[in-house]
């Protein structure tokens, strides 16, 4: 049976995989000349700048997500670097709060700095315990039988309660409690967006204390290449270069997709992988919507868009094991209204297989508006690249306070801004991973099949909220078992 998947980023070539193992013949239409989507990267000389894998969930053998990497052959063997300090914090007075993986070692710093926060860094690391076994389902909801939905009730009862708690708090009113501006800085820099939900500052530091979320060697596109190849092995094919524009309906049945050139490709079942609001409301023209994907493309919340400095520098950084966090002051406008106080810069060496011994890059990335850079990319080119340029050098002159001498080793510089990640991907909004996880929409998913539209199937980061590589793959294996359950096949796998 004929299966066509919409995009070959990770959420696409996962749900081919598992398509060819059931016996289906799966075909990729991508987009662009290459696939992985935004799992990307891109050489600058001896360099290779890495547009997306920081850290990967499932690095840990103990977990099913490590499970799901080796059905599609992705770690593909390569080491797994899970660093004794995971972030750096500097204050503006010259303080340095290191944040290690241990939990124990993270109370114990944290409250150094922080005495006046004891209870609240106890009951933050002891959520995080808890929640740290935390595992996505085998199969999705829908397909769970009422046993077998009483039965994940059971196995995880005893964290609900802490895994309610903390989903419902929003991370930036928690933050606030914190009486210590730097703690509450530090852990605002672990986790990221403060409209998120407080669980997900749990969750990372909970994956972290499991060592569950390392770097993998060769970074993004040895990830993504490792199962574009098991993809093919499995007798997978892909289509590069080739946009869709419309999904064909008959009868309220997918029967195929029309792309750019105007070529019809006919299929039994259609996956899209791609921007989930391009596939709503322009390839299936708004006709295929329930109240849920209404009220998320209509309310819903997004990641921020990104900018991303990368510099190829001659020098090493032994004292920095994976990422510093500095303050910045004066704070750094990014666009016409973003404006940052601390910029974290990850620091990756010859050991993560991106650059040769002896030289380093360095990755930063700030939120940023995707309108602005959109809009000024597309009205005003020149000032586009004189505002990349400007940012460049502003970035680099911070740099070079704190690491002397630093802007006369870049050999590379470049910067990718939230325009260059949603015209490469077509992401709306630049957004990086989909949803943002706020208490109000974690957990929560859209619909992978759509009403009243035989034969169609989503997955990717918009049908997950909280995104990301996990997520994604997930997704493409959730696909591929509703397919599976759909023709009243059994799912299985196959080791790679
Ligand atoms: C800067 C950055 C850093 C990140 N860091 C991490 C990290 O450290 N760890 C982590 O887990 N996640 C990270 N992520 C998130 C992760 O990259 C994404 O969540 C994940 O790659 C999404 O995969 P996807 O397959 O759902 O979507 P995409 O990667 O967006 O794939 C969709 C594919 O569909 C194609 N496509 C779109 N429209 C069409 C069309 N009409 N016809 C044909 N093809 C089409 C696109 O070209 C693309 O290849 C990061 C993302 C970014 C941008």
């Amino acid at each position: 049976m004929r299966v066509v998947i919409i995009g070959a980023g990770v959420a696409g070539l996962a749900c081919g995989c598992y398509l060819q193992m059931n016996g289906y013949e799966a075909e990729i239409l991508e987009a662009n000349p290459l696939p992985g989507g935004l799992c990307v990267a891109w050489d600058r000389g001896p360099y290779v700048f890495d547009g997306c894998l920081r850290w990967l969930l499932g690095t840990h053998p103990s977990s099913k997500f490590h499970r799901i990497w080796r059905e599609l052959g992705a770690l593909g063997g390569r080491q797994v670097i899970n660093d004794d300090e995971f972030l750096r914090v500097e204050s503006a007075n010259g303080r340095v709060l290191s944040v290690s993986p241990d939990l124990e070692q993270f109370s114990r710093d944290a409250k150094e700095f922080a005495p006046e926060d004891a209870s609240r860094i106890d009951k933050l690391v002891r959520a995080a315990k808890i929640c740290a076994p935390l595992e996505p389902l085998d199969k999705p909801l829908e397909l769970l039988s009422t046993l077998e939905r009483i039965k994940v009730l059971i196995r995880y009862f005893p964290i609900l309660m802490t895994l309610l708690r903390w989903k419902n708090k929003g991370l930036g009113a928690y933050l606030a409690g914190y009486r210590n501006p730097f703690l509450r800085e530090t852990l605002e820099a672990l986790a990221g967006d403060g409209r998120m939900s407080a669980l997900v500052l749990v969750m990372v530091l909970g994956w972290r204390a499991r060592r569950n979320a390392g770097y993998v060697v060769g970074g993004s596109r040895a990830f993504v290449r490792a199962i574009a190849r098991r993809y093919a092995r499995l007798g997978g094919a892909i289509r590069c270069n080739t946009r869709v524009v419309s999904v064909i309906v008959e009868d309220n049945r997918a029967v195929g997709v029309r792309c750019a050139d105007g070529t019809r490709i006919p299929a039994t079942v259609v996956v899209s992988c791609a921007d989930g609001r391009a596939t709503l409301f322009k390839m299936l023209e708004g006709r295929y919507l329930n109240k849920a994907s209404r009220y998320a493309y209509r309310h819903g919340e997004v990641f921020p868009a990104v900018l991303q400095a990368s510099l190829g520098v001659n020098r090493t950084f032994p004292e920095i094991c994976s990422a510093i966090s500095l303050p910045l002051s004066p704070p750094l406008q990014v666009d016409d209204t973003t404006r940052h106080k601390r910029l974290e810069v990850a620091v990756l060496g010859s050991d993560s297989g991106l650059c040769p011994a002896g030289k380093s890059i360095l990755i930063v990335r700030l939120a940023s508006r995707y309108d602005y850079w959109a809009n000024l990319r597309e009205r005003d080119p020149d000032s586009y690249a004189q505002k990349k340029q400007a940012l460049l050098q502003e970035i680099g002159a911070v740099l070079d306070r704190r690491f002397a001498g630093l802007s006369r080793q870049i050999e590379q510089a470049d910067l990718a801004t939230p325009a260059t990640f949603a015209r490469f991907t077509g992401n709306w909004q630049g957004s990086i991973q989909g949803w943002l996880p706020t208490p109000r929409t974690l957990g929560r998913r859209l619909p992978r099949a759509l009403p009243g539209l035989d034969g169609f199937f989503m997955a990717g980061h918009w049908i997950e909220t909280g995104g990301g590589l996990p997520s994604a793959a997930l997704s493409g294996r959730y696909a591929a078992q509703m397919i599976c359950n759909r023709d009243g096949k059994e799912f299985r796998t196959v080791a790679a």
